[in-house]
Parts: C-alpha cells; sequence; structure tokens
C-alpha cells in the first residue's frame, strides 16, 4: 500500500512542476485502478464475455512515477496485433473492440479483405510525452495506451499509417481516418498524423484525460 502512496504522492509532485499552459483544462489524469479494485474484476468480466483471452499482471510500481495497475497481457482478440504488453484493462478492452467493431468493418468496407495482421508500436514505456525530457509523464508510462503503425491485409497488402494518411491511395486514406475516427468513439485520447510530427507514423490511444481526438 505504502507503494501506492509513494505513487500517488509522485505524481501530484509531477503535476506540480507542469507548467498551467501545458495541462490540459478538461480534467486532470487519474491513477489506473489496481488489480484487485472492482473496476478493474468488472473490466476482466467484461473481456471475457466478449471472448477476448488475457492474463491478468500482478500491479507494478516503477521509478520514475512509471506503473502496470490493473493491467492485463491480451492473448487473443480475435486478430493477432504484435507487440502488446503490458495494458490496463480499460485500454485493453477499448482496443479489442475497436480491433473488432471498427478495423475489421473498415477494411472490409475499403479492401473486401479482413485485417490478418495489426502491427502495434506499443503499449507500456516509461516515457515522457512524446519521448521529450521535461515534459510531463505519458500515459504510456501508466501502461494506460497502444500505439499502432499499421495494418496487413488477407492478400498481404500492408498499410501504414506513415505511407497511407497522406498518401495517394483515396481507399486508404479514408480507411485510416475511419479508424482513427471510430478511436475518438472509445478512448480518452486519440492522436494521429494530424496531432503533430511526433505522431506521424502511428495513431495513438489512451485512456488518460480527455476527450481530445486529432
Ligand atoms: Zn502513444
Amino acid at each position: 500500500m505504502s507503494r501506492l502512496v509513494s505513487l500517488l504522492l509522485a505524481l501530484l509532485l509531477l503535476g506540480g512542476c507542469i507548467p498551467k499552459s501545458e495541462r490540459r483544462p478538461e480534467k486532470e489524469a487519474r491513477v489506473p485502478a489496481a488489480a484487485t479494485s472492482r473496476e478493474t474484476l468488472q473490466c476482466h468480466a467484461n473481456l471475457t464475455r466478449e471472448g477476448v483471452k488475457f492474463r491478468a499482471l500482478p500491479d507494478q510500481v516503477f521509478a520514475g512515477g512509471c506503473s502496470a495497475l490493473g493491467a492485463v497481457q491480451l492473448l487473443d482478440i480475435g486478430t493477432p496485433v504484435t507487440n502488446l504488453k503490458a495494458m490496463t484493462c480499460p485500454v485493453a478492452r477499448q482496443f479489442a473492440r475497436w480491433v473488432r467493431e471498427a478495423v475489421q468493418p473498415a477494411a472490409d468496407a475499403a479492401f473486401g479483405r479482413s485485417v490478418v495482421r495489426i502491427e502495434s508500436m506499443g503499449t507500456y514505456s516509461c516515457r515522457p510525452v512524446n519521448g521529450q525530457a521535461g515534459k510531463r509523464l505519458s500515459e504510456h508510462g501508466r501502461a494506460n495506451a497502444v500505439d499502432v503503425g499499421a495494418f496487413v491485409l488477407a492478400d498481404g497488402r500492408r498499410i501504414s499509417v506513415l505511407q497511407g494518411w497522406n498518401g495517394e491511395d483515396e481507399k486508404v486514406r479514408r480507411f485510416l481516418r475511419d479508424v482513427h475516427g471510430a478511436g475518438c468513439r472509445r478512448f480518452g485520447i486519440v492522436l494521429g498524423p494530424d496531432a503533430n510530427a511526433f505522431h506521424r507514423d502511428h495513431l495513438h490511444f489512451d485512456m488518460g484525460r480527455g476527450p481530445y481526438c486529432r
């Protein structure tokens, strides 16, 4: 319990260092729920009901204010996804729903093909926002975010955010904007190539403060 208190203190202190102008006005960040909390257990039940295979991970607190609380390892969401590590249960659940309810139907509509692999660019990572020293802790530092770089279709075609977002192919551009927009209805914050140069090659989804969709 004392580790959790230190974590909370660290987050408070961290918050105190952030210039006001850099804070988002909508809502303060909230610490993810612990592994044994009612919220997390309810989330596990939802995942199971929705046919998602996962493994619950023990709470972990790291140096630098980083943590993985109430996190899961997704094992099978119906579509293979590379490079997924610890994710808070709410992010994992929304991610699985996004793949099932938005990505697959959008690929079918745009290309007449299903997505056979999604290339993630990671989940937990202890780093500041945009990897820039001095910025506040990224939601990745709380295992509360996931980055997606590309989608591989059943015919082997690879749709990447880097090449497709502003590429020549209208269908690809629409597909990427469709799945970005669908993310905005499920996650707290969604960032893509239109947000800033740091996101030119991936879509970022997190369950931190929000809503923010760009
Ligand atoms: Zn990210």
